[in-house]
């Protein structure tokens, strides 16, 4: 298990408007395992890459802009899931910010581990799946591919 009170990160991009409706602080972890063919990030791949940074230092950058909503992305933020489950859990308890969260796992995948599903309550949308690079499609909003699906887990975007 790993620590859940510090996350590897690559980047914080404040004011983004890339990952998600509206403003948003996107958090881009390290680390990822998948390893999608045509990945436009492959360097977000290594574990020990970037640097670690604390929930709390987190939270004190996504409080301190008061209209932006929140982005987990990556690298893959499933492979810290204890300490983005509790960051996500005091990003809901503390503000009222909605959490977008990008995986290459599948929503299914999450679902059936009880390990990554913990995360999944604190969550308000899932971009979810592996980038295909057979499947890319440059008009989807959001997403690279049309597999990854962009699901509304709390029904606030019908
Ligand atoms: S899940 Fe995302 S970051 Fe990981 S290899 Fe696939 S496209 Fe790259």
């Amino acid at each position: 298990m790993s620590d859940a009170t510090k996350i590897r990160i690559l980047d914080i991009l404040e004011e983004t408007m890339a990952d998600g409706p509206g403003l948003r602080t996107s958090i881009y972890c390290a680390g990822c395992a998948h390893h999608c063919p045509g990945c436009h990030n492959p360097q977000s791949w290594d574990f020990k890459g970037g640097y670690e940074v604390t929930v709390d230092e987190l939270l004190e950058v996504i409080k301190a802009d008061e209209f932006a909503n929140v982005t987990f992305s990556g690298g893959d933020p499933f492979y810290q899931v204890e300490a983005f489950t509790e960051l996500a859990r005091r990003i809901k308890e503390e503000t009222g910010k909605t959490i977008w969260c990008y995986t290459g796992f599948t929503y299914e995948e999450i679902q059936e581990d009880p390990r990554l599903s913990q995360l999944l309550p604190y969550l308000d949308v899932l971009v979810d799946g592996p980038y295909v690079e057979a499947l890319r499609d440059t008009d989807l909003r959001f997403r690279g591919s049309s597999n990854q699906r962009i699901i509304d887990l709390k029904g606030n975007y019908a």
